[in-house]
């Protein structure tokens, strides 16, 4: 038995965290700080000298040598840049560790090289990254030593966001603002602040690093791109995982210690439905923190995952004909008083507030129901959504029975059937019923759903980071709320029947986003196409939605986006997306000409030299001959498709970047690749396994 944690000695302890700052630092300069955490304000430079020295010198106490601004450009990774701390050699030839409240605001990483979309080339070469003192810094331990991290946005000189933190905190302010103009509606006037908070559940396979290492498909595109169904599917029993289970066991509880460490509440863990597939789940957190957190989950498993002698594959679609992997994100409002905007409440006068919240957030889905499944989009997930697994490409709202009946009473009643408490709130309701039961039996097929107390999006790729959801779930949301407030505010005296109308109005004008069956099925396709719900089944059709009229409308009034960074980040999806089909591509033309080619051609040999053998022997040769009919069709056909898909292939790369090329890539490219995998898939169950050149996919997911 290996050594018991001791979890809440060790939890947050590489944290600079709320307990350390008061230890350390002067009352003055954490009440400072406090204030700008709380308040937003901009933090003066005397103050940031201060905290700079304390981080730094409890970062060295923990061992770190160095600090790096931890950041998330449009690649979809973290990226940083490492720093010592040390300051130029004295005269006496030591060197002193330093570290300046300007090294702790801002950085200036040569950033050239990270996507921009032509933002940087049309304004400023250069970046920046500034602190966002909102989510805690912390110090990592790994090959590298110990290194102190900060999160920090990433912009241009001249403001213009380059990452995905930076629209985070700006919708993060969005919503805020119009849910405390929407709280004090209705006479809340103690709730100072309201955050949107974020519990992404992760999903993820593992696979034997040996076994990996043979498979050129996972080493450069994180998927396998050829392999045939095992035997056996999904459904495998507690034995076959015996000796495996061990192995997974150890990796979770290091997994759990990096993070407990790191302040990073690791709760949940399980078995996926896939063999091989596993999830982890945190506690949820405000949004950015759970951003942060997310990207460390991601690094951990994979770090931990290596000192196993295992790979962790965060990728949508690791294996065809295997469930695929997402990410449930969990998102509601909380004010810093406790209260939960998506709670139904007990009372009448809070259940009257959660209604107009919830049709709020129906009628934001509705209208933006292409920018949510936009912001779920990557090339990974195109084999995900929609492909009769994980939720469809269509969005739509999953209330639950309860809920759905207490929309239909307002739709249906022309004014308020029942009065409550004294004739006061006419919303047409009793108070409503306990929603936390139905929430539990709940629909797995929708990719929007209400849980009890906050809504679920299933849609979010595993590999992905979870900011834009949540910037599209903010800002969406804070329009809604801010139209319905202007309505409200002008009611004046006439708020209740102001208030009821509009609930009645939302509920009945976005009824049709409102779907509690099953999502998977075909019927659900063609009723969705006749309430007029969009179905964008990839990625391409998907990016269109980030420069729509509307978009740029409600993401420029809420400054969350201006229409240039829209843009930009429209081109560099284009451009992820050729970039990624692209790779694809070239592995499998590099391991059909290389690996199966070859392999298929030694093999039809050895059946041709059999062939003879037995007939010069005198016996019957119809299975052998058969045999190799069969393999040299298949050979020919896999040919034809290799040289097919090397001329689509040859085209795109010579056309110039942009959403022309990605559709290229998606209408032509992509089908050349199924055709290629088509004729080796099936060799694979016929020539020989010691033929075969790599491991197949039962090797990969049952042997872990
Ligand atoms: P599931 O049954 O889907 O696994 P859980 O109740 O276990 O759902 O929660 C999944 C995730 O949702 C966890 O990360 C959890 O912390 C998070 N979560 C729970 N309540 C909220 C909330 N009010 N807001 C945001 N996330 C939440
Ligand atoms: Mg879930």
């Amino acid at each position: 038995m290996s050594e018991p944690i001791k979890v809440t000695e060790i939890f947050g302890e590489d944290v600079f965290n709320d307990t350390v700052m008061q230890e350390r630092l002067p009352k003055k300069i954490y009440k400072e700080l406090k204030r700008t955490i709380e308040e937003g304000k901009e933090l003066d430079l005397a103050t940031a000298d201060v905290i700079a020295h304390e981080m730094k010198e409890w970062a060295i106490e923990k061992g770190a040598t160095h600090y790096t601004h931890w950041f998330q450009p449009l690649t979809g990774v973290t990226a940083e840049k490492h720093d010592s701390f040390i300051s130029a050699p004295l005269p006496s030839g030591r060197v002193l560790m330093s570290f300046s409240g300007k090294e702790l605001i801002k950085g200036e990483p040569d950033a050239s090289s990270f996507p921009s979309g032509g933002l940087r080339a049309t304004f400023e070469a250069r970046g920046y990254t500034a602190w966002d003192c909102t989510s805690p810094a912390f110090v990592r331990h790994d090959a590298a030593g110990a290194t102190l991290c900060i999160p920090t946005a990433f912009c241009s000189y001249t403001g213009e966001a380059l990452d995905q933190k930076t629209p985070l905190l700006r919708s993060m302010e969005a919503i805020n603002e119009q849910s405390l103009r929407l709280l004090r509606l209705f006479g809340n006037t103690t709730s100072k602040k309201v955050t949107p908070c974020v519990g992404p559940e992760q999903e993820y396979f593992l696979v034997d690093a040996a076994k990996f290492r043979e498979r050129k498909d996972l080493i450069y595109t994180g998927r396998t791109l050829f392999g045939a169904m095992p035997p056996k599917g999904q459904e495998l029993d507690d034995h076959y995982f015996g000796t495996i289970r061990q192995r997974i066991a150890g990796f979770m509880k290091d997994v759990n210690e990096e993070l407990w460490k790191v302040g990073v509440s690791a709760k949940t863990q399980h078995n996926e439905v896939a063999p091989a597939q596993h999830e982890l789940a945190p506690i949820y957190a405000q949004a950015n923190v759970a951003v942060d957190h997310n990207q460390i989950i991601m690094q951990t498993l994979k770090r931990v995952a290596g000192r196993h002698g295992m790979k962790c594959l965060l990728h949508e679609k690791p294996f065809a004909g295997v469930n695929g992997s997402g990410k449930h994100n969990n998102w509601s409002l909380t004010t810093d008083d406790g209260k939960n905007l998506l709670d139904p409440g007990k009372t009448p006068h809070e259940n009257v507030q959660f209604l107009l919240v919830l049709t709020c957030i129906l009628k934001a889905v509705d209208i933006h129901a292409d920018l949510l499944r936009e912001s779920a989009s990557d090339p990974g997930n195109d084999h995900r959504l929609g492909a009769n697994e994980a939720p469809p490409a269509i969005i739509s709202v999953f209330l639950g029975e309860q809920l759905e009946d207490v929309l239909e009473q307002l739709r249906s009643t022309g004014s308020a059937t029942h009065s409550i408490k004294g004739g006061k709130l006419e919303t047409g309701v009793r108070t409503l019923p306990d929603l936390a039961k139905d929430a539990t039996d709940r629909n797995r097929t929708s990719p929007f759903a209400f849980t009890g107390n906050k809504f679920e999006f299933r849609m979010v790729g595993s590999r992905d980071s979870i900011a834009g959801p949540n910037v599209v779930l903010n800002t969406i949301v804070a329009e809604a709320f801010a139209e319905a407030c202007d309505v409200l505010e002008a009611a004046g005296e006439d708020f209740e029947t102001a208030l009821h109308d509009l609930i009645k109005k939302y509920a009945v004008e976005h009824q049709r986003i409102v779907f509690n069956g099953n999502g998977y099925s075909e019927d659900w396709v063609e009723e969705a196409e006749r309430r007029g719900l969009p179905n964008l089944c990839s990625m391409v059709e998907a990016i269109p939605a980030l420069t729509t009229d509307k978009a740029v409308a409600m993401f420029e009034k809420f400054k969350v986006f201006t229409s240039a960074e829209l843009k930009s980040r429209a081109e560099i999806k284009y451009e992820n997306y050729a970039k990624a089909i692209n790779i694809e591509a070239r592995t499998m033309i590099d391991m059909a000409s290389k690996q199966f080619v070859p392999a298929v051609v030694k093999y039809t040999k050895g059946l041709a030299d059999t062939v003879i053998a037995v007939r010069e022997a005198g016996a019957d040769v119809t299975v052998q001959s058969e045999m190799l009919a069969e393999v040299s069709v298949l050979l020919l056909e896999m040919k034809k498709a290799l040289e097919a898909l090397k001329e689509v292939e040859a085209k795109a790369v010579c056309m110039e970047e942009g959403k022309e090329r990605a559709d290229f890539y998606y209408f032509e490219v992509v089908p050349a690749m199924e055709a290629l995998r088509a004729p080796v898939d099936k060799l694979e169950m016929i020539v020989d396994k010691e033929a075969w050149p790599m491991p197949s996919y039962g090797d990969l997911i049952f042997e872990v």
